[in-house]
């Protein structure tokens, strides 16, 4: 997606006064002494779609993680929408200091984000619409009545529309991730992030889940994905970033990087992968 296009030989805005829906700015993260992210930059604008590829151990999980609060940052800023997350500015004898949000706070700013992981994570005891309800019922106060009318909405959007009295164990896990999907959706996110959705799954079942997540796409949806699916991002992904070490090596749209790889190590990489 881009952000100015050109009419009459004049670049006009189409997202002037927005901000990106996502901006990471020189974010770095410790696990103990593993320095796993070393200066990440990145900006995704709203209704895009970053694919995020890269070898094992490269810290994509974690740039996910980070952005989703459920690690903190040792340096840097996390912007979702504007807003600064985890922290809020105080200014103290005219210099501005980060003050830690209080947890409840920091649960607000999640419960505008859905995560999707490589393992589906749904309650087992628990149908299928049961699984979807659960997060506006029980976080958002939703009543029952309308959490099950949304549910019912969300699991035919994802094709599930006959599953919704099955359990996890009755579905298989193209059904069970597409619950998942549905599951986030139903807290209506502004952001969704992936986590390799689709690693888990037997060959067959992936097409099914990337369909999902396509449509998701085209509904405009901002999305950050984490995937070896090199297809997908060619096709869904308006940017393609390539971390290795902890650090973007290189960025561009999808074709720019795939095709045109400048760097040796994406070369390395993409010559594995496709
Ligand atoms: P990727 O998703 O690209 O495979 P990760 O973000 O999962 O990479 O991991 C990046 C590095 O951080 C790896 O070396 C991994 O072992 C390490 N790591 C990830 N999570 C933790 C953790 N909770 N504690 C310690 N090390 C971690
Ligand atoms: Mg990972």
């Amino acid at each position: 997606m881009t952000d100015t296009r050109i009419t009459d030989g004049h670049p006009v805005a189409t997202r002037a006064v927005g901000t990106p829906m996502v901006e990471i700015d020189g974010v770095h993260k410790f696990f103990g002494e593993l320095h796993v992210l070393r200066g990440v930059d990145l900006e995704i604008p709203g209704g895009s779609v970053c694919v995020v590829v890269g070898p094992s151990g490269s810290g994509k999980s974690t740039l996910l993680r980070c952005v989703n609060q459920l690690e903190e940052i040792d340096a840097g800023r996390i912007r979702v929408d504007g807003e600064l997350m985890g922290y809020r500015t105080q200014t103290r004898g005219g210099t501005p200091e980060l003050c830690r949000l209080h947890p409840r706070q920091v649960a607000r700013q999640r419960s505008r984000i859905g995560m999707v992981f490589q393992r589906f994570h749904l309650f087992p005891h628990m149908t299928a619409a049961e699984n979807v309800m659960e997060a506006p019922v029980q976080v958002k106060g939703v009543t029952k009545a309308a959490a099950r009318a949304r549910a019912a909405e969300l699991l035919d959007r994802v094709g599930l529309a006959d599953r919704a009295g099955h359990y996890p164990a009755q579905l298989s896990g193209g059904q069970q991730q597409r619950v998942a999907i549905a599951r986030a959706l139903a807290m209506d996110p502004e952001l969704m992030l992936f986590d390799e959705p689709t690693s888990a799954l037997d060959p067959e079942l992936v097409g099914e889940v990337l369909a999902v997540m396509q449509d998701l796409a085209a509904s405009g949806m901002t999305m950050m994905v984490v995937t070896h699916e090199i297809g997908f991002a060619r096709e869904v992904g308006d940017q393609l970033v390539f971390m290795d070490g902890g650090t973007i090596v290189e960025q561009g749209t999808p074709a720019d990087v795939l095709d045109r790889p400048r760097h040796e190590r994406t070369q390395a990489f993409l010559s594995k992968v496709l």
